[in-house]
């Protein structure tokens, strides 16, 4: 039997080793530590930004970004229903509500018009919009030319969840550097790992203090234990920080092998009836960093799961798309605007194998199982 082709392996080469064990060897095991520093420093001079804090995992960097921004019991947070629940989660943590919007079909990101109206609805209705949060799904950004003005206009403040699109770009502009604040993830199956980590960015030092002395139980400048607020610990770990240090210094490399699979997809599959998620422009390019590829099985409906069982019968992870949040059980009775698309792309989406260690062959081992599948041999 081969190997099994996982859906986003971590990439882990002698780079990382090195950076690893020279932080061992330099007695910096401590949370914090030099790595920490360069790694905040590394990551917004890649992004674009003025300041970055480091985490223990994105769902943090949310959180604190939520916090500074005024979200608690009371408000409402404004997010896409199309995502993994970890944004969701951030929102309830403050004690804010969250309220769910659906996706635009051709990429599966949020759509603009749809988000800007569910804003008006519920500030018509006398609730007060503490933020709107934004997705870049599966490494690709939103509609920000449609989004940024409509909010600047009605001073809602954004927060960016760029936890998938590390790399990715937006008209020039760098995921991770849009809204006033975004989050990064490093958990083991994103672009770039540090085996569980985040990263809060902002251009607001405000925000970064705040969300910093937060993260480290909100102690105070006092020469004993001080504290004046409930805080968390939410640090990265110095090894974790050196971890991360390796994987950036090859996130190009591996970018590049991504996009570089996503076109063997797309070759591969090209006369079968799948749509790639990200419409005309799905090839891979600078803009889209790649994350994972996503085919869309129309009319799929009935055999999306036989089509993942018989690929794990081979060995090879298919995934469905992220179940949209407001057909969550935990999410059900949240407020949504949704006109179906989102249903639409969970009910026949599949997440391809896309981790830039996976090799040529085992690319052309799932396009032989995909194509099997969908042409009859395998139905
Ligand atoms: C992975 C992910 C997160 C959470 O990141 P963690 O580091 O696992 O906490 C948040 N939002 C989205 C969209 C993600 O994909």
């Amino acid at each position: 039997m081969t190997d099994r082709i996982h859906l986003s392996k971590a990439d882990i080469t002698e780079v990382e080793e090195e950076y690893v064990l020279r932080a061992l060897r330099s007695g910096w095991v401590a949370p914090l530590g030099p790595d920490v520093d360069a790694f905040e420093a590394e990551i917004a001079a890649r992004v674009g930004v003025k300041h970055a804090l480091a985490l223990s995992s994105g769902t943090a960097a949310l959180h604190l970004a939520l916090i500074h921004l005024g979200a608690r019991s009371g408000t409402v947070v404004v997010l896409p229903t199309m995502t993994f629940a970890a944004t969701a989660n951030a929102v309830v943590y403050t004690g804010a509500e969250p309220v769910f919007v659906d996706s635009r079909p051709d990429d599966g990101n949020v759509d603009p018009n749809l988000f800007i109206d569910a804003v008006d609805q519920l500030q018509h209705e006398g609730r007060r919009v503490a933020a709107v949060m934004t997705v870049d799904l599966f490494g690709r950004a939103c509609d920000y030319d449609a989004i940024e003005p409509a909010l600047a206009e009605r001073g809602i403040p954004l927060i960016e969840d760029a936890a998938e699109a590390l790399g990715a770009t937006y008209q020039g502009r760098a995921a991770g550097s849009f809204g006033q604040a975004a989050a990064l993830s490093f958990n083991g199956n994103k672009i770039m790992t540090t085996s569980g980590g985040g990263m809060l960015l902002s251009d607001d030092q405000a925000l970064i203090a705040h969300a910093r002395k937060l993260s480290t139980q909100a102690r105070e400048p006092f020469p004993w234990y001080e504290h004046t607020t409930v805080g968390y610990n939410y640090r990265l770990s110095n090894i974790l920080a050196a971890l991360g240090r390796g994987q950036l210094s090859r996130l190009d490399e591996m970018i590049g092998r991504r996009q570089a699979i996503r076109n063997r997809y797309v070759d591969g599959l090209a006369d079968l009836p799948v749509r790639f998620l990200g419409g005309e422009s799905v090839r891979g390019q600078s803009q889209d960093n790649c994350w994972l590829t996503t085919v869309l099985v129309e009319e799929a409906e009935d055999n999306l799961t036989q089509i993942m069982r018989a690929a794990a019968k081979d060995g090879i992870e298919l995934r469905h798309l992220w179940k949209p949040m407001h057909l969550q059980p935990v999410f059900g009775s949240a407020r949504s605007f949704i006109k179906g698309t989102a249903e639409h792309l969970f009910a026949n989406g599949l997440t391809l194998p896309s981790g830039a260690g996976l090799l040529d062959e085992e690319i052309d081992r799932v396009i032989k199982h995909v194509r099997q599948s969908l042409t009859g041999a395998g139905r």
